[in-house]
């Protein structure tokens, strides 16, 4: 028995959706089944079994032209989540998609679409069914069935972009990558300090992504442990991203945040140099990247300091020559600056180890790692803030936690005690760019601001 496609789309709907798509000649505005865009349908997958029954009901072309004829055939997009184990194939198949048909669907994505590297577990496919034939030759014979066919396969291949599978003017499959169209927005949230900066930044909404950020930018600056105090404040303005569902698909860049510790203020505003450098800034221009972080992890809790103490294993007093951040096994640990790594494997009682030469003086070492990242080896170049392992408990170590070192000609020091310079200043024209930009988003912080209170004592107005 062999399986052939004769046919997908009957005529007339596909001059139709050419058409259609034309006038809406907008990237990505085709995205949900662009071809009928404003007749398609999403059908949850229960349903849609039901649907492709019902097409498959009518036999004979002729009878399935008529059938078109009178049911405007309007395409099925079902949503597949990618599962554990899933390959691509599986996937359409499992979507309803004929073996065949998904394999020249496969098949085209060559050269911009790798499935078996770039699928991922939960990625979301868009499949789209039209209606058309399948031949079945047997026995010098053939029979056409119709049925829905696959006609349109779109696959994520990050927050903005995809791979969109269609067919062409000649029925064949067609991949490209096309940038989805997001509503950007801005977004506020201020609050006060109670427990710390990480819970309370937690429960005024802040997602993960951007309070990782928050943390990471003022890490050159703050010592979370030391420097944060009950009745402290925090606010920020940062982007997120809106796919067409009106479904947060991102969260973007921090643009401006302000720390109000003890009456010191720390606002920090992001600004892309004319050279094409983002980085943060404070409000006289001055970068907040050190030659050093300060803690070159995120959200962790500082539990032993650098200096004498009594050993938690061997139970005598001796030197602690680095600061121990306790943090769940698996956290991500920052190369603290930029530099090249000197050693990276097993050390003893250090367990799993990193080694950082930053310069001719400052090296930092990283120890008790469960696992480090995949490009952490002898001799490779790190940047500042780039993940090189993970907190574990290997070696001498009582829990998960990270064991930091700064050494100063090969001597551990006090990290604290280390003069860090100070990263970029802005001068001259640059000064003048940046300051207009600092006023302005100290003016679109203060509107949103406003916005939210006037909506917070509308909705209180309403009860
Ligand atoms: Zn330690």
């Amino acid at each position: 028995m062999r399986q052939e496609i004769k046919s997908v789309w009957p005529l007339k709907p596909m001059v139709v959706a050419i058409g259609v798509v034309l006038a809406i000649a907008v990237p990505a505005a085709a995205f949900v089944g662009g071809f009928f865009a404003g007749q398609n349908t999403v059908v949850p997958p229960s349903e849609i079994d039901a649907q492709i029954d019902a097409f498959a009901q009518v036999r004979t072309l002729a009878n399935w032209e008529a059938e078109v004829d009178r049911q405007p055939s309007a395409p099925i997009t079902r949503i597949v989540a990618v599962e554990s184990g899933d390959n691509l194939m599986g996937v359409l198949l499992r979507a309803g998609a004929e073996r065949t048909v998904a394999h020249a669907a496969i098949q085209s994505l060559k050269g911009s679409y790798d499935p078996r590297r770039d699928l991922n577990v939960g990625d979301e496919l868009q499949i789209t069914f039209g209606p058309g034939t399948i031949r079945t030759v047997e026995d010098g014979g053939s029979i056409d069935t119709a049925k829905y066919v696959l006609a349109r396969l779109t696959i994520p291949v990050s927050y903005d972009r995809l791979i969109d599978v269609s067919r062409n003017e000649k029925g064949d499959f067609e991949a490209s990558e096309v940038e989805r169209q997001l509503e950007r927005e801005v977004v506020e949230a201020s609050g006060t300090i109670d427990s710390s900066l990480f819970v309370d930044a937690s429960a005024a909404g802040i997602p993960p992504r951007v309070l990782a950020e928050l943390i990471r930018i003022y890490s050159f600056d703050v010592d979370f442990q030391r420097d944060i105090w009950q009745g402290d404040k925090f606010e920020l303005m940062y982007e997120q991203f809106r796919d067409e569902n009106g479904d947060i698909v991102h969260q973007g860049d921090i643009r401006y945040a302000k720390l109000t510790l003890r009456n010191t203020e720390i606002p920090l505003y992001q600004y892309t140099t004319t050279a094409g450098n983002l980085d943060y800034f404070n409000a006289k221009g001055n970068s907040v990247r050190k030659t050093l972080m300060r803690t070159p992890i995120d959200g962790a809790r500082l539990s032993s300091r650098f200096g004498k103490r009594k050993h938690p294993i061997l139970g005598y007093t001796r030197m602690h020559a680095g600061v121990d951040f306790a943090a769940p096994r698996g956290t991500p640990i920052y190369a603290a600056g930029n530099g090249t790594i000197v050693k990276a494997g097993r050390n003893g009682a250090y367990g799993k180890y990193i080694r950082v030469r930053h310069n001719g003086t400052y090296q930092t070492a990283y120890a008790h790692l469960s696992k480090f990242a995949r490009r952490t080896r002898n001799g490779a170049r790190v940047k500042q803030g780039q993940i090189i392992g993970y907190v574990g408990t290997t070696g001498r170590s009582t829990g998960p936690h990270l064991h930091y070192e700064v050494l100063r000609n090969g001597r551990q020091i006090n990290p604290r005690s280390v003069r860090i310079p100070s990263g970029e200043k802005l001068k001259g024209a640059e000064l003048k760019k940046f300051t207009a930009l600092r006023d302005a988003r100290d003016l679109e912080f203060a509107q949103l601001r406003e916005a939210a209170a006037r909506l917070a004592e509308n909705t209180v107005d309403e009860k």
